[in-house]
């Protein structure tokens, strides 16, 4: 059974606002579409896993997407978790172009066709970190004791592996998608006794869904990027062109022609991503540059938002797009 999907984190989703609203030529725009291009490449091959995770959907799994939970004093993250009965799996993926080199010293390098080379963090060790940090969690959170399995799981077919014959931990740990059904076949027999009831199963995925704390991190400050840098304005979902116009109650495109009573909500949700979830009436007004109060208090209590506050002291609570 899917207990949790995976979505666009926080951090795609605020790259993308930046993508969208920073004025041209912004001297961190190509940092910002490198890192936006990375992090879209790694979402679309965690998708594409998990079109190999579809036959055990049904076979009684408890399958999890992108879980971030508490260790000690900062937290972990998990790609896809699989929990049975009889034990659970823990799936890194990764999206990688190019050779990865596991060498004699442990090192994780990755050759590109152009001859470039790079060192990258040992996912092996990645795994075995998280294993152990899922091991404490369990515990700290009274389930009972369970095998728990990692994999790191190449979701790019095109990506070549080398190591060292006596690098036996490269062949424990590392796979691509296609054999991963094979890989926990051989985890299926390995396991032949009960450790966790069908309820309890379904206790400990309301627990991890409830524990779940994704991450949200100030963008902003990391790229030093200042109000006068975002352009404001209502955008078109179609052809995202900005800003659309609002006439009698209802968003105008004027490049494609668009009309939508609810182009507010997209360009609402950019807001929260750049500046947080609280907005009074005066903030909407210059972000979605229209020029009365009363449309903006027409927009908020359409929405039926909760809100605090009354008169001009009233700010409304929005939600962020999760
Ligand atoms: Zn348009």
């Amino acid at each position: 059974m899917l207990v949790k999907d995976r979505s666009k984190s926080l951090r795609i989703k605020k790259l993308e606002v930046f993508q969208r609203r920073l004025i041209q030529n912004h001297p961190k725009l190509l940092t910002i579409s490198d890192e936006l291009g990375g992090r879209l490449a790694g979402h679309h091959g965690e998708q594409s896993n998990d079109y190999f995770l579809k036959p055990f959907l049904s076979k009684g799994y408890s399958v999890l997407h992108d879980l971030r939970l508490a260790a000690n004093d900062s937290f972990f993250q998990i790609d896809t978790l699989l929990i049975s009965t009889r034990y659970i799996l823990i799936l890194e993926i990764k999206y990688i172009t190019g050779t990865l080199h596991f060498d004699h010293l442990n090192q994780v390098i990755r050759a590109r066709d152009d001859g470039s080379e790079e060192a990258f963090q040992n996912p092996i060790y990645q795994v075995k970190r998280q294993r152990s940090q899922l091991t404490d969690w369990l515990s700290r959170n009274r389930v009972p004791n369970i095998p728990i399995h990692s994999l790191v799981v190449m979701s790019n077919p095109r990506t070549i592996i080398k190591s060292l014959p006596s690098h036996k931990d490269v062949l424990q740990y590392v796979t691509h998608s296609p054999y991963l059904q094979e890989r926990i076949q051989v985890f299926e027999k390995m396991h032949s006794v009960e450790k966790l009831t069908k309820k309890e199963i379904t206790k400990l995925s309301k627990l991890l869904v409830r524990q779940h704390t994704p991450d949200n991190p100030d963008l902003l400050k990391r790229y030093q990027i200042e109000e006068k840098d975002i352009i404001k304005g209502v955008y078109c979902t179609k052809c995202f062109y900005m800003p659309v116009v609002r006439k009698y109650g209802t968003w105008y495109c004027s490049k494609c022609s668009l009309k939508s009573m609810n182009l507010h909500l997209p360009t609402l949700d950019d807001y929260a991503l750049l500046y947080g979830t609280s907005i009074s009436n005066k903030e909407a007004c210059d972000f979605l540059q229209i020029s009365s109060r009363h449309v903006a208090t027409r927009i908020f209590s359409s929405m039926n938002l909760p809100y605090i506050g009354s008169g001009k002291g009233r700010r409304y609570q929005l939600q962020l797009p999760i």
